[in-house]
């Protein structure tokens, strides 16, 4: 890196500037895909039916689990595990604020109490000791988020949940595919709820996915997710269909549909390849930005292998005298698109005023955020995009070392 000595302002930035505008993030859709999706519009059959089955089964057989429910995004795979596990008012469920604004919802939905419990000194994870003194015998769920596909610490987590009998439900939405201590993230806990928004690692445009073991609770999800309607209900207009349903029990309409699934059967062809390519990516990231004064490099997950969903640096504000907003813009001037990932819930005006909570209360959630800065990664990304990224940043970090 020695070659980016400290220039003047514009003909720094001249000297880092990418031609074309590089995205956080570009989902890649085959033509696979395409194919497949023509043939579902031809078919007649749009919406939940056999291609939403069959990606069901695909799902469950690539991570191993017995049984993948598809829904119509995480957000509603998180509202119907808990709804299923009975989660109502008068429950409490613990979660971090260091998270999107889905999971707290979700969990409003159910009129239960959200109780936030703050992250890790140095990983944006939910802290466990923070859980403990958040337990109490209205604890019902701990939804634990694998930020950034990291995995938390599971074992720990689900220790501190039996003492009270509460389920671990986890927020999976980045961790696709991910590993705990060797065992794959959606097979751990009671249930865990995937993601297919068009910017995740694998994407159906929008969509979602709860994994568990629990067939029963499996079976639940799959009522409420149409309707409360009977097991069959959605072959009611096919040949081998029946006109009549019972509602069971109160739904929602969560379902997946064909034309999402059919997106999804071959996304997920491509989920090992794009995972490989994403801890490349990574590699190369590390290699290019360890050691750059200003810059903390994320350390690998403790307790596995992340999925990569994001690649979120810090920057050092001791070292030089901008800020991650700052970072942001020449960023952006040269042509490279970034985020954060996440403004915390307590910092966001709703949930201040419904959790009754304030900035200063989780001060280790706030400070990660207040540094965080989520570089481009996407599995059709070039090196050379990488190692431009790198440059920009180095640049940046030399003009305002203090
Ligand atoms: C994207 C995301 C969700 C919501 O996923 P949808 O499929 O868009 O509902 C939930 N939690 C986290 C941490 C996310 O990043």
């Amino acid at each position: 890196m020695g070659e980016y000595k400290h220039q003047s302002g514009d003909e720094a930035a001249a000297d880092t500037r990418l031609a074309e505008f590089l995205p956080l993030h570009r989902p890649f859709i085959g033509e696979e895909e395409i194919a497949e999706v023509v043939d579902t519009l031809r078919s007649g059959w749009l919406t939940l039916g056999p291609k939403t089955a069959l990606f069901e089964e695909k799902f469950a057989g690539a991570l191993g689990v017995d049984h993948a429910v598809a829904v119509s995004s995480c957000t509603a795979a998180l509202h119907l595990i808990l709804d299923a596990l009975g989660v109502g008012p008068g429950d409490e469920v613990i979660t971090s604020p260091y998270t999107f604004t889905s999971t707290i919802a979700s969990i409003l939905y159910t009129g239960a109490k959200v109780v936030l419990a703050d992250t890790l000194a140095d990983y944006p994870n939910i802290d466990p000791h923070e859980i403990e003194r958040c337990l109490c015998e209205r604890t019902r769920v701990i939804l634990p988020i694998h930020i950034g596909g990291a995995p938390c610490d599971l074992d720990r987590i689900s220790e501190i949940a039996e003492t009270v009998g509460a389920a671990v439900v986890e927020d999976a939405a980045h961790a696709l595919p991910a590993w705990y201590k060797g065992r794959r993230i959606g097979t751990i806990g009671r249930a865990t709820a995937f993601s297919l928004y068009a910017g995740k690692n694998i994407t159906t445009g929008e969509g979602g996915v709860v994994t568990t073991s629990d067939a029963v609770l499996a079976e639940t999800i799959r009522k409420r997710r149409l309707h409360g309607m009977s097991r069959d209900a959605w072959r009611r207009y096919s040949a081998v269909g029946s006109w009549y349903y019972e509602v069971t029990e109160r739904g929602f309409k969560y379902n997946m549909t064909d034309i999402n699934a059919a997106i999804g059967l071959h996304q997920l062809d491509r989920l090992e390849g794009f995972h490989r390519r994403r801890v490349n990516l990574v590699g190369l990231y590390r290699e290019l930005l360890e050691g750059v004064a200003g810059v903390i490099v994320p350390s690998p997950p403790p307790y596995g292998d992340s999925a990569w969903h994001l690649f979120a640096i810090g920057i050092d504000g001791s070292v030089v005298s901008c800020d991650r907003g700052q970072v942001i813009e020449e960023l952006r001037a040269d042509n490279i698109g970034t985020s954060v990932h996440f403004i915390p819930a307590h910092h966001h005006p709703h949930y201040q005023a419904v959790l009754g909570c304030k900035e200063a209360d989780f001060p280790n959630a706030s400070r990660l955020y207040g540094a965080s800065l989520t570089l481009p990664l996407f599995p059709t990304m070039e090196e050379e995009d990488v190692r431009c990224v790198a440059r920009s940043l180095v640049r940046i970090m030399q003009e305002h070392r203090r």
